[in-house]
C-alpha cells in the first residue's frame, strides 16, 4: 500500500507530487528518516500526528532547502545567522519566533509562537525540498515513542500502509536526530543533543544552557519543548545502561571490546568511534529487540561530542514507561 520510491529524479518527482497533494511521504536525511508533509496544509499536518500516533502538543520540525527560505518564516537573530552559516546544511535545528507572514499551519508548531527550522545536507532531500517550494514538516518517521528509522525498511516496519510513500535513499549517515537549539529567548538553550555537537556549537556562540540529565531537565524541557518526553526512542525490551557484565539471556549493545557471555551482540563500534556508533545506534536497538531476551545491556559510552546524543537516546530508551 505504501509506495517505495527510488532515489532517482522520477522518484523525487513522484514524492513531490504526493506531498503537494497533501499526502505523507517519508524521506531520508543525514540524521534519520523524516515523515514529510506540506507544512502549509493543515490537513496534511494533521495526518502526520495521526500516522505517528503523536500527541498534538509535540511540535514538528520544518524543513527548508536553504537558510533564506527558512528565515522567510522565522525571525533570524544575528546568532541564528551565524549558526546557519556554520552548520547549515547539517544536523542542527533552530527554534525561532514565527514571522507574522509565516504560512506554516499553527498545528505544525503545536500552537506555539516559535517554529523549529532546519536545512538538511542530504542531496535527495534537498532536491525534494527545492522542488516542493514550501516548508515541509518532517518529524522522525516512526510511531510515536519508538526507535527512529535510519533505513526505508525501518520506516515500513512502523508505518507501512499508514503513509503514501517512502523515498528510499539508503542508510542515514549520522544516524541520530538533529540537535535542537532554542534561540527564541535571550540565551541559547540546548533542548536536544544530536548530530551537531555542543562543543562545535559553543565554538560559534559561546556557552549554551542545557539540562543535566533527561530526568533533571524534564520540567524545563516539558515547558520549553513539549514532547521531549523522558521515555522515548524505546525498544520493546528493557534497556540497562553502563553494563559491566552481561547474562546469556541478555542482548549486548557493545562499544569497543565486547563483554563476554551475552546471548547476542551488536557492535556499535569496535574501534570506539563515536560517529560510527551514532550511525549504528538505532539499527542496533532494533536488531537486538527480540522476544527471546530478557533485556538489552548497553556498554558505557563516553559523554563527549556525539556521545552526548547517543547517551541521551539510550537514557530515554531505558527510562521507566
Ligand atoms: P522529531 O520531529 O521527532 O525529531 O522531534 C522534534 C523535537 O523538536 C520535538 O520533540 C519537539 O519537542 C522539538 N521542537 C519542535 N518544535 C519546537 C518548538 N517550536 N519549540 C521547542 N521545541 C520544539
Ligand atoms: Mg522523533
Amino acid at each position: 500500500m505504501t509506495e517505495r520510491l527510488s532515489d532517482t529524479p522520477a522518484g523525487v518527482a513522484r514524492a513531490v507530487a504526493l506531498l503537494v497533494a497533501g499526502e505523507l511521504v517519508a524521506f531520508g536525511t543525514e540524521t534519520v528518516y523524516g515523515l514529510g508533509a506540506d507544512a502549509t496544509n493543515i490537513k496534511a499536518v494533521g495526518r502526520v500526528f495521526e500516522a505517528k500516533g503523536r500527541p498534538h502538543f509535540n511540535p514538528l520540525i520544518c524543513h527548508y532547502p536553504d537558510a533564506a527560505a527558512a528565515f522567510a518564516d522565522v525571525e533570524a537573530s544575528d546568532l541564528a545567522r551565524a549558526l546557519a552559516t556554520a552548520f547549515w546544511p547539517g544536523p542542527l535545528t533552530l527554534v525561532l519566533r514565527r514571522r507574522v507572514t509565516c504560512k506554516v499551519a499553527l498545528l505544525a508548531g503545536a500552537g506555539l509562537d516559535t517554529l523549529a527550522v532546519r536545512v538538511t545536507a542530504h542531496p535527495t532531500a534537498q532536491a525534494l525540498l527545492r522542488a516542493a517550494g514550501r516548508a515541509i514538516a518532517a518529524p522522525s518517521a516512526n510511531r510515536s515513542g519508538q526507535v527512529s528509522p535510519t533505513t526505508a525498511a525501518h520506516v515500513l516496519d512502523g508505518l507501512d500502509g499508514r503513509i503514501a510513500a517512502v523515498l528510499d535513499s539508503g542508510a542515514c549517515r549520522v544516524g541520530v536526530e538533529s540537535t535542537v537549539l532554542d534561540l527564541s529567548e535571550a540565551r541559547p538553550f540546548l533542548l536536544r543533543p544530536g548530530g551537531a555537537t555542543r562543543e562545535a556549537i559553543e565554538a560559534v556562540v559561546g556557552p549554551v544552557g542545557r539540562g543535566l540529565t533527561p530526568a533533571a531537565a524534564e520540567v524545563t524541557r516539558s515547558l520549553r519543548s513539549p514532547g521531549l518526553l523522558v521515555s522515548h526512542y524505546a525498544p520493546n525490551l528493557p534497556v540497562r545502561l553502563n553494563a559491566c557484565d552481561v547474562g546469556r539471556d541478555e542482548a549486548l549493545l557493545a562499544f569497543g571490546a565486547p563483554l563476554s557471555g551475552a546471548g547476542a551482540i551488536y557492535q556499535l563500534s569496535a574501534s570506539r568511534d563515536l560517529a560510527e556508533a551514532a550511525s549504528r545506534l538505532f539499527e542496533g536497538l532494533r536488531s537486538l529487540d527480540r522476544e527471546n531476551f530478557r533485556g538489552i545491556a548497553a556498554m558505557a559510552i563516553p559523554q563527549a561530542g556525539l556521545g552526548a546524543a547517543i547517551n541521551d537516546r539510550l537514557e530515554r530508551a531505558s527510562a521507566p514507561r
